[in-house]
C-alpha cells in the first residue's frame, strides 16, 4: 500500500469484475494521473477520498469501436418505406446523405456530444469515430482541413470520453461509378493530400494526454482504388496506427470487387500484404471460411455492429465461425440507431441463434461456468474494442487507466443475480438504467445516472433536429 497518498481515490464497490470473475472486498485505487495503481482488499482500509459505491459492481469501461457520430441526426428519421423500390443499405444512404449534406461545424459538434452523451451514460468511456466529413458543402476543404474531425475530438472531450479518430479517406464513388455530389465533402482524390491531413492532425492532437489520438480508416475496397489503399496503409505500417476499414458490409460491394480485381475484398487485403494485427474490418458479415481463415493467420481484427447491421438489412455476421478461429471480435455503435454496446453483445449471439435455430452457439467446448457466453461478449466490449482502436485498457489491472462504470445491483432488470450469473444477467437482460457511474481516466463523468452537461447538450441537440428537420 505504499504508492497510497492522498492524491489517490478509492472507489469502494460492493463487487469488482476482475480477472474474469466478480470479487468481493476489492478496491480500485486510482492516482492523480488517472491511472489504477492497485486493486487492494478493503479490509482495514482506511484513507482519505474514498468513494463508496454501495450495491454497485465495477466493470472497466465499454470500448465503442465504429461510430458515425453524426448519424445521430437521422435516428427515427429512416424508419419507413420508399415507394415502388426495395428499402435497402443503398436507399438508407441516401436518407444519411441528405443530413450529411447540411451540417455546419457548429451542427457536427452538437450531434457528436449527443451521441457521445449516451454513448458515456452507456458505459462507454473509448470511441472510435470512423470519421468521413471532412469539407463544406460543396467540397471546398476548410481552412484547416481537420476541422471537423476537431469538432467531434472536442465533443468528446466535453463529454469526457477517449476518442481515436479514424479519419478517413474516401476517393471516389465506386469502380467505374460516376461521382456523386452527395459525396463531396468525404472527397480528398489522392493520398498525398490525405496523408497530408492524417499527419497534421496527429501533430494537433499530439498533446491530449491519452484522450484523443488518430488512426487511419480507408473507407472501403468501393471507395479508395488500390494505390491509394496501399499507401495509407504503408504510412500507417511506419507509425504503427490502427486501420479500419468497413470490409464486406453488402453483397454489391464483394461483386464489384470480384469485378475490378478479380477476388473477393478480403482475398485482396491478403494478397496485397494489407491485413495486420493493427487491422480492423468492420462488418465481415458476407465472407467465406476461406477468407475466414486467411483473415485469422494475418491476426486482424473484425468489428461487429449487429444493431446497425440488423437495421440495415446487411445480414449476420458469422461471430461463430471468427471466435472459433481465434479471431478478435469488438463492437460498434456505428449508425447509431441505438446507443447501447451490450445490446451489441447479446445480438452477436442472438442473430445466430435464430439462424441456426439453436442456443448457445458462442460457447466452445471447453467453456464451463455460468457466464462462459457472456465472459466472450463481454471481451468483445472491452479488451477486443480496446485493442482495435488502440486504446490503453480494457482491463482493470495496475498501470492501467481507471476506466470503468457501474451497475446498481438493485437495478429491476439484474437484481437477485449472484456473483456466478451476474455478468450473464448484465450481458443478457441489463437495462442502460441500471448504468450509475462512468468514470474515465479517474474523473467521474457519469454520477448517479447523471451527466453534468446533459441538459445543455440535450437542449442544444434538439434545437439542432428543429433546424434540420422542421
Ligand atoms: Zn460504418
Amino acid at each position: 500500500m505504499g504508492s497510497l497518498n492522498e492524491e489517490s481515490f478509492i472507489f469502494c464497490p460492493e463487487l469488482v469484475y476482475e480477472q474474469s470473475e466478480f470479487v468481493r472486498q476489492v478496491a480500485l485505487v486510482c492516482d492523480a494521473a488517472g491511472l489504477i495503481v492497485s486493486l487492494p482488499n478493503t479490509t482495514g482500509l482506511s484513507m482519505p477520498n474514498i468513494v463508496r459505491l454501495k450495491n454497485r459492481a465495477l466493470l472497466p469501461g465499454l470500448v465503442n469501436a465504429h461510430s458515425h457520430a453524426f448519424q445521430r441526426v437521422i435516428r427515427g428519421r429512416t424508419e419507413y418505406r420508399t415507394p415502388n423500390i426495395k428499402d435497402s443499405f443503398w436507399t438508407w444512404r441516401e436518407m444519411m446523405y441528405s443530413a450529411a449534406s447540411r451540417l455546419t461545424p457548429e451542427d457536427i459538434y452538437d450531434a457528436s456530444r449527443m451521441a457521445f452523451l449516451e454513448m458515456a451514460l452507456s458505459g462507454i468511456t473509448s470511441v472510435g469515430e470512423f470519421h468521413y466529413l471532412h469539407h463544406g458543402p460543396d467540397g471546398t476543404p476548410y481552412e484547416d482541413p481537420n476541422l471537423l474531425a476537431k469538432e467531434v475530438v472536442r465533443a468528446a472531450g466535453d463529454v469526457g470520453l477517449r476518442i481515436a479518430l479514424l479519419r478517413v479517406a474516401y476517393a471516389r464513388s465506386g469502380y467505374e461509378t460516376e461521382p456523386n455530389p452527395q459525396q463531396l465533402r468525404f472527397i480528398e482524390e489522392n493520398s498525398e493530400v490525405y496523408l497530408k491531413n492524417v499527419e497534421k492532425l496527429v501533430n494537433d492532437l499530439s498533446g491530449s494526454l491519452g484522450m484523443a489520438w488518430v488512426g487511419v480508416a480507408p473507407h472501403s475496397v468501393r471507395a479508395v482504388p488500390l494505390n491509394y489503399l496501399r499507401e495509407v496503409v504503408q504510412f500507417a505500417e511506419v507509425r504503427k496506427l490502427p486501420v479500419h476499414m468497413h470490409v464486406a458490409e453488402q453483397e454489391a460491394e464483394v461483386s464489384a470487387c470480384i469485378e475490378e480485381y478479380g477476388r473477393s475484398p478480403v482475398a485482396l487485403l491478403v494478397t496485397e500484404g494489407l491485413l495486420s494485427e493493427r487491422f480492423t474490418g468492420v462488418h465481415m458479415i458476407h465472407v467465406t471460411p476461406k477468407a475466414i481463415g486467411m483473415l485469422a493467420a494475418a491476426r486482424a481484427l473484425i468489428c461487429a455492429c449487429p444493431t446497425t447491421e440488423r437495421n440495415l438489412g446487411d445480414g449476420i455476421i458469422p461471430a461463430n465461425s471468427f471466435f472459433k478461429q481465434g479471431l478478435r471480435v469488438a463492437l460498434g455503435t456505428d449508425s447509431q440507431v441505438e446507443i447501447d454496446l451490450l445490446e451489441d453483445a447479446r445480438e452477436l449471439e442472438y442473430h445466430l441463434r435464430l439462424q441456426k435455430m439453436e442456443r448457445a452457439v458462442l460457447a466452445s467446448t471447453e467453456d464451463n461456468g455460468l457466464s462462459a457466453i457472456a465472459a466472450r461478449l463481454f471481451a468483445s466490449a472491452t479488451v477486443s474494442g480496446a485493442e482495435s482502436i488502440q486504446a490503453r485498457g480494457g482491463t482493470l489491472e495496475s498501470g492501467s487507466p481507471a476506466d470503468f462504470f457501474t451497475v446498481d445491483l438493485n437495478d429491476p432488470s439484474i437484481a437477485g443475480a449472484s456473483e456466478a450469473d451476474l455478468l450473464s444477467a448484465i450481458v443478457f437482460s441489463q437495462s442502460k438504467a441500471a448504468v450509475k457511474d462512468v468514470v474515465v481516466g479517474g474523473k467521474r463523468i457519469v454520477e448517479d445516472g447523471r451527466h453534468a452537461q446533459q441538459e445543455e447538450i440535450v437542449e442544444r441537440f434538439k434545437r439542432l433536429q428543429k433546424k434540420l428537420w422542421g
